[in-house]
């Protein structure tokens, strides 16, 4: 026997009219690309996307299409969301860092049909104009009239123009939850970008998740500003849960460095952020440079690479806001596991404090997890046993857009290629990437703790661990450090500091200094680009 409960569908559109209905008031706040904040509301920002909607219609857009964005977190961009996937259509978010080859690989592999983007992008959209074949029908300037880029694109749309033709009556379509809603492609850092499709089941239930209090706990009480981009994981579905929410929501634009962030902050009194550690390294930097304090500022979610110990420090010691720090992937949706304190840390000292604040967190309900070996046999959660991290849940990808088979998925699995720890309650912490794992003499040597015990000494700003082939070993560790500016450190000092902070044969066989890491298009270091730097280098050990 069925319940009888209404079968009423997960749909993102049910998420941006129930902000129109019911906090149509609360902002939106813009940094926009042509400079100038812009105020609006949750209330505009549903009526615009209707008319959106008609104008996706008009230019022929339909259930499963694929319509493509270059673009920042902005207004329009939130338009977007939900007018594409409101009628059924797909969402393909393109990250901008990507190489020219790469963005039209991706454009070609989701065979997209549209592309919106600001003008910040003109060159890229331009590239893509001129392949001579492509899907692709027509390109659309995330502007107004007034700030129509000088392009060689023919027929070049604006949106704004297109908004301003059509009216906002529109009833949003009716079909399967299941339906795709957006495709993110992963940053791709060895063989090409694979295609992660998300369906509207997904993202709402996605949505619940990360607005539950142990999670990131999104809430009307938030101003929330997402620095993780709109272009990777869908912002790491804030625009979504903030709609449903009712969160006042603050986007900041194309201004990503640290004087451009505190001054959204102080203005709109921002109570909540979210990015990766590189974007706050940056923050803190600038703050500690002018001598302010994150005054509004109560969470900061961290996530996307593992966050240092000195960053949990200084946001929660220096600026009196709690770091949450979560772990995900482009796969899932991407949280996966957060950390938040439990009651049995209660009256627990700072060290311990930040030694649990440096896991990676539990899995929130919806999410499984386990470790395996490499026979795929499960290990136990006992906090010790390390493996390859494995995840299931209704917000985790089963395969790839228009690819067979997948060497990533185990029964019902889905193999993340971390390397963690598990214990009994779930929390999970990643020692490594499995290829950025060091293996030495047949036991393996962290990278991540390499680095966070580096990032501790004074005078390094930041670290990269990586192992290098070697003749005895296998591979052993190298560790590469920037300077802080106007700072002297050697390579001696920086031994000194890591001895007796881990067992002796972790230590680097060779600490190089370099002018800056490579990062790669989400933000994180690229590993593969420096042990190519650094390949045939000759340990003097
Ligand atoms: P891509 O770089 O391909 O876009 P994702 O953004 O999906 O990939 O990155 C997912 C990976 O990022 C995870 O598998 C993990 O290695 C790393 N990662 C994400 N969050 C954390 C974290 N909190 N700590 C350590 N590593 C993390």
């Amino acid at each position: 026997m069925f319940g009888q409960m209404m079968d009423q569908p997960l749909l993102i559109s049910s998420q941006i009219s129930f902000a129109e209905r019911f906090h149509a008031d609360v902002e939106v706040v813009t940094r926009t690309v042509e400079g100038p904040i812009h105020r609006s509301t949750w209330g505009e920002v549903a009526r615009r996307s209707r008319r959106l909607a008609n104008a996706l219609l008009k230019m022929g857009v339909r259930e499963g299409d694929r319509v493509a964005t270059i673009a920042w977190n902005t207004q329009r961009h939130l338009e977007l969301y939900f007018a594409v996937s409101g009628l059924g259509a797909i969402l393909h978010t393109i990250n901008p860092r990507l190489s020219p080859e790469q963005l039209a690989y991706v454009v070609d592999h989701a065979a997209d049909e549209w592309v919106f983007f600001d003008t910040t992008f003109v060159k890229l959209a331009e590239i893509l104009a001129a392949r001579p074949k492509s899907t692709v029908r027509g390109f659309v300037a995330m502007t107004d009239e007034a700030h129509r880029p000088a392009s060689s694109i023919e027929g070049l749309l604006v949106h704004d123009t297109l908004l301003e033709a059509e009216s906002d009556a529109l009833v949003w379509p009716t079909f399967d939850e299941r339906t795709a809603s957006s495709l993110c492609y992963t940053s791709g850092t060895s063989g090409h970008p694979k295609g992660v499709v998300y369906s509207h089941r997904s993202t709402v239930l996605h949505s619940y998740a990360v607005t539950m209090t142990d999670t990131l706990a999104l809430s009307a009480a938030d101003v929330t500003l997402p620095v993780v981009p709109m272009f990777h994981v869908n912002a790491w579905g804030v625009p979504y849960a903030c709609a449903m929410v009712g969160s006042k929501l603050v986007l900041p634009g194309p201004g990503l460095d640290g004087k451009s962030l505190t001054e959204l902050v102080e203005a709109e009194g921002v109570t909540s952020l979210l990015g990766v550690p590189t974007v706050w390294a940056n923050l803190l930097a600038h703050l500690a440079s002018e001598g302010k304090k994150l005054g509004t500022v109560k969470k900061v979610v961290i996530g996307g690479s593992a966050c240092p110990g000195t960053m949990i420090e200084a946001f929660e010691k220096g600026h009196n806001a709690r770091v949450i720090h979560a772990w995900g992937m482009t796969e899932t949706s991407p949280v996966g596991t957060v950390n938040v304190m439990l009651p049995e840390h209660e009256g627990m000292p700072w060290s311990e404090v930040l030694s649990y604040k440096l896991k990676q967190g539990r899995p929130m309900y919806g999410v499984d997890l386990r470790i395996v070996d490499d026979e795929g046999t499960e290990l136990p959660r006992d906090g010790k046993a390390s493996g390859h991290l494995q995840i299931r849940g209704p917000w985790v990808a089963s395969g790839y857009f228009r690819q067979e088979g997948s060497d990533t998925h185990h029964d019902g699995w889905f193999a993340t290629g971390d390397i963690a720890t598990l214990d009994a309650r779930g929390t999970m912490q990643i020692t490594d990437r499995s290829k950025d794992v060091i293996k030495s003499g047949g036991e393996w040597i962290s990278s991540i703790d390499l680095e966070n015990a580096a990032l501790a000494c004074p005078g390094v700003q930041t670290a990269a661990a990586f192992g290098l082939p070697h003749p005895k070993w296998q591979e052993r560790p190298m560790l590469v450090v920037v300077r802080a500016p106007g700072t002297e450190l050697t390579a001696n000092e920086v031994m000194s500091f890591l001895a007796g902070r881990m067992p002796r044969w972790w230590l680097p066989d060779a600490i190089e200094f370099v002018e800056a890491l490579p990062i790669g298009p989400t933000g994180k270091v690229l590993k593969r680009t420096l042990r190519e730097r650094f390949a045939g280098y000759v340990f003097s050990t």
